[in-house]
């Protein structure tokens, strides 16, 4: 039949996209399969950026980094859980992948900060506008130009795998119809599993009841996918949930708010934690609150340097005040303390020292230009940090630590990177550093066998 591959490609976010640009422009014949009748799965939500140490675009700014300063803050903020190897190679490939978009037209050039990190080092678009959607149809022009093939609404089932060899795909289309795509190798790419609420309580009981960012086919389908074959799976409990989540859309709010200098305030119109600490530390102090929400708080200043601000106004999240005590009245907070609370951070800005929390980050100017704006979050379930276990060539390992000849997994289905907690903007690195790299490995291997 027509339908023969070298390599196919089970999942069309920004992993499983990188992969199948560099697999073609290695001589491979891709398919890309995705079970969503869109492309861009989870990544389209990505909204910061995409963390690298030592670019071109750091050097250009007079940012200086060091890749050790980028592991050893990914591995603190990790809890100091994350695989070394894996982690070494990820900070190494970091700004190569950079470098590989931005010759694929995909320009990062922009440079921001997120909680964890000590320096500017998250790449994002020129017009500061959120990275998923600018990194998707980028990447969808790249695969249209090399008319690279995408099957949509149609879900991997099975990978044909038998006696150490992958013969092919079985694929399920949009009618419920079932067939075999014949291949030489696979990657998986299907992303985390924070959607399926079942696998989310079974892991961690107490996350019952909680929102989820994700898009409704992060399912860790490619976890069983892979586990029927003997894959080995690490850290599956470490389930991230992300601080800042509008909770009747169960939207996002950017870490991009806060790293431009917004704070977090409680019902009570107190600060209460440094913004700045990594995600699991600041939900954890929400949680902490008798409310259990918070509300994001910044000024004009804020607004006007943030293209997401203007995103969430749009979308009705922002409550917008002329002043201090027409937004604290707004919101039911006492105005003398909102304004006292704003006093002491401007007071801890100017003097770039915060005595109260101990920040140290984006104290980037006084919130004191009006109108001032507030956005009501609690925390939702963002990210699986753990998932398939695999090799620094991306190959999916089984049980005894041993590759899966031909089988290759990137992006969120893999576990082991981020270790117990996730820095913003290390997703994004991860999935096209990981997604290149299987790409690359697959795309070679087949020309062997
Ligand atoms: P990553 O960030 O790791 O690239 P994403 O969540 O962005 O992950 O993308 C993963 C994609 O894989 C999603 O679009 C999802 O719908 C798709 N997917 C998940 N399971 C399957 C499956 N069994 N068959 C086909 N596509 C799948």
């Amino acid at each position: 039949s027509l339908e023969h591959y070298d390599v196919i490609v089970i999942g069309s976010g920004g992993a499983g996209l990188a992969a199948a640009i560099n697999a073609h422009d290695l001589g491979a014949k891709v398919v890309v399969v995705e079970r969503m009748p869109t492309i861009g799965g989870n990544t389209l939500k990505a909204s910061v950026g995409m963390n690298a140490a030592q670019t071109f675009y750091q050097q250009k700014k007079g940012i200086e980094d060091t890749k050790a300063c980028f592991y050893e803050e990914t591995l603190k903020g990790g809890k100091f859980k994350n695989n070394p190897d894996l982690l070494q190679q990820f900070v190494e490939r970091a700004p190569d992948a950079i470098n590989w978009l931005a010759q694929q037209d995909i320009v990062l050039s922009d440079i921001t900060i997120t909680g964890g990190m000590s320096i500017d080092r998250t790449h994002r678009p020129a017009d500061r506008s959120a990275v998923g959607g600018f990194l998707i149809s980028g990447l969808v022009k790249n695969l249209t130009q090399r008319h690279i093939e995408v099957l949509l609404d149609t879900k991997a089932d099975n990978i044909e795998f038998h006696q150490g060899k992958v013969s092919g795909v079985r694929v399920i289309d949009e009618y419920g119809e079932s067939r075999v795509l014949q291949t030489k190798a696979v990657i998986v790419a299907t992303g985390g599993f924070s959607a399926n609420t079942k696998m989310v309580e079974h892991y961690r009981p107490e996350l019952t009841g909680f929102v989820t960012t994700n898009h409704k086919g992060a399912t860790g389908s490619g976890i069983t996918l892979l586990q029927n074959l003997g894959a080995a799976t690490v850290d599956m409990a470490e389930i991230q949930i992300h601080p800042t989540v509008e909770q009747k859309s169960a939207y996002l709010i950017s870490e991009s708010i806060r790293g431009g200098g917004a704070i977090l305030v409680s019902q009570a119109g107190v600060r209460f934690c440094n913004e700045m600490e990594t995600r699991d530390k600041v939900s954890a102090q929400i949680i902490g609150l008798a409310e259990k929400s918070a509300w994001i708080v910044f000024d004009e200043q804020v607004r006007s340097q943030n293209k997401a601000a203007d995103e969430y106004i749009a979308k009705g999240f922002v409550v917008q005040g002329e002043s201090i005590d027409d937004l604290a009245t707004q919101i039911g907070m006492d105005p003398s303390v909102l304004t006292q609370t704003l006093d002491t951070f401007n007071q801890a800005v100017r003097q770039q020292q915060d005595l109260q929390f101990g920040r140290t980050t984006a104290l980037r100017h006084p919130l004191d230009k009006g109108p001032f704006y507030a956005i009501k979050i609690a925390p939702g379930v963002h990210h699986t940090m753990g998932g398939i276990a695999i090799s620094t060539q991306a190959q999916v390992l089984d049980t005894h630590n041993h590759p899966l000849q031909g089988i290759w997994a990137a992006g969120e289905v893999v576990g082991g990177i981020h270790g117990a907690n996730r820095i913003g903007g290390n997703a994004v690195a991860d999935i096209i550093i990981f997604g290149l790299l299987a790409g690359e490995q697959a795309a070679n291997w087949v020309k062997t066998v």
